[in-house]
């Protein structure tokens, strides 16, 4: 084993401040699993910019290159096509695992390969993890609540949620990773962190995502009606992608397995968020209301007191500071597509 155990690594080298570094002196190296997707590109151009060295390991279902594209060529960054359900053998300190359709379209598309993804995949994650000695995060979800009954929604919360519905190849899928991720850490002592993310938006979502945020975004963007699911009455608390990031990294090097809550907890209707898309883009836009999909959770909203007291992190973007960071790189692509298309 070339790469020694995470604790220590941080116990020779990983001062305050300063950049952590593997065993022997080196940088610290971490795979970032889903490393092409929404979230996932983004945590890693934090963490190739504090230093440490990066493989990516993704299929590209939902991923991009486009993503990463920036990163090509540097040497501290290297990219593998390769699908987590099937086993990987690499010496790495720290594992961030993302993989997985995170948009309802997406996981639904095909709900076999996400349940696989979420089960065989963690579990790979957990061997290798377990063989090389390094730390593992797991990004679970406030899916695993459910349609839930408590509000706002505590870690200590056991959720609400259908097994056999169309959304628990997603949910029940999480939730069998956290207990993967659980027994993992107190049957063979692997270091385990699980974070339960909460709505989360942001630049580089893809643009036929199926996610309110997204959707709304784009279809302003386009001129097209706002697609309200329902009566529109229902709930999320929408997470700007940075915050996310920094909760991620805090987790990880904090000392605390969690589960944690990260999300921001300020909750929005769908019509009042179709309302702040409309200030932001298009006071003009109208909305069109559409049937609702099956187990729709009805509200959501995190209740973030033990990250803020156990990892000292809160969210510190609102809603109307975030999504116009958000508008610009949509405006591109959908300009760069139009394009594509000869209009
Ligand atoms: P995303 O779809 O943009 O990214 C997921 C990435 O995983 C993609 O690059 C995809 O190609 C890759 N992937 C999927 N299946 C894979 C497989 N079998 N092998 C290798 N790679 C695979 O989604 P995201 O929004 O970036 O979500 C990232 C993680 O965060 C997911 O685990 C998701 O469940 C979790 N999460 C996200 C949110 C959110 O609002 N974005 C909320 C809760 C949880
Ligand atoms: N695994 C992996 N890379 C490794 C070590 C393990 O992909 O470096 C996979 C391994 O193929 C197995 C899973 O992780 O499918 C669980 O491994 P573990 O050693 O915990 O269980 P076992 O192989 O004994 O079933
Ligand atoms: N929704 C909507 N219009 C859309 C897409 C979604 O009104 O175009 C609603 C959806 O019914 C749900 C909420 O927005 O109540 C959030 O859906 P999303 O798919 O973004 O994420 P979820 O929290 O359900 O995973």
């Amino acid at each position: 084993v070339v790469s020694g155990g995470y604790s220590k690594s941080y116990g020779l080298e990983g001062k305050k401040g300063r950049i952590p570094v593997g065993i022997s002196g080196r940088r610290l190296r971490i795979v970032v699993t889903g490393g092409a997707g929404f979230v996932g590109s983004h945590l890693v151009d934090k963490l190739i910019a504090r230093g440490n060295d990066v493989i990516v390991i993704d299929n590209f279902f939902t991923g991009r290159k486009e993503n990463l594209v920036h990163l090509f060529g540097n040497p501290r960054f290297e990219l593998i096509r390769h699908d987590v359900v099937e086993p990987i053998l690499l010496e790495v300190d720290q594992i961030y695992h993302l993989a997985c359709p995170a948009s309802p379209v997406h996981y639904k598309y095909n709900p076999v390969k996400t349940i696989k993804t979420n089960v065989m995949g963690t579990l790979n994650m957990l061997g290798l993890a377990k063989r090389i000695g390094a730390r593992f995060l797991l990004t679970s979800t406030s899916e695993v609540y459910g349609d839930p009954l408590e509000h706002p929604q505590k870690e200590t919360y056991w959720g609400n949620v259908n097994p056999i519905g169309e959304r628990s190849c997603y949910d029940e899928g999480k939730r069998t990773a956290e207990t993967l991720a659980m027994d993992y850490h107190r049957g063979a002592g692997v270091e385990v962190r699980i974070a339960r993310i909460f709505n989360t938006y942001g630049p580089r979502m893809c643009l036929d995502d199926g996610r309110v945020v997204s959707n709304f975004v784009a279809q302003a963007i386009r001129k097209q009606p706002l697609t309200v699911y329902g009566d529109g009455k229902q709930t999320r608390s929408f997470q700007y992608v940075s915050d996310l990031v920094d909760g991620l990294v805090a987790l990880m090097e904090g000392e605390h397995v969690g589960p944690f809550n990260l999300g921001n907890p300020g909750e929005f209707t769908m019509l009042e968020l179709a309302e702040v898309v409309k200030e932001t883009i298009d006071s003009s836009a109208t909305i069109e209301y559409r049937p609702n999909t099956a187990d729709d959770p009805h509200k959501r909203k995190p209740d973030i007191s033990k990250a803020k007291e156990l990892l000292n992190w809160e969210p510190k973007v609102p809603l109307r500071e975030g999504l116009p960071l958000m508008v610009s790189d949509f405006q591109n692509r959908i300009l760069n597509e139009d394009e594509g298309k000869g209009m």
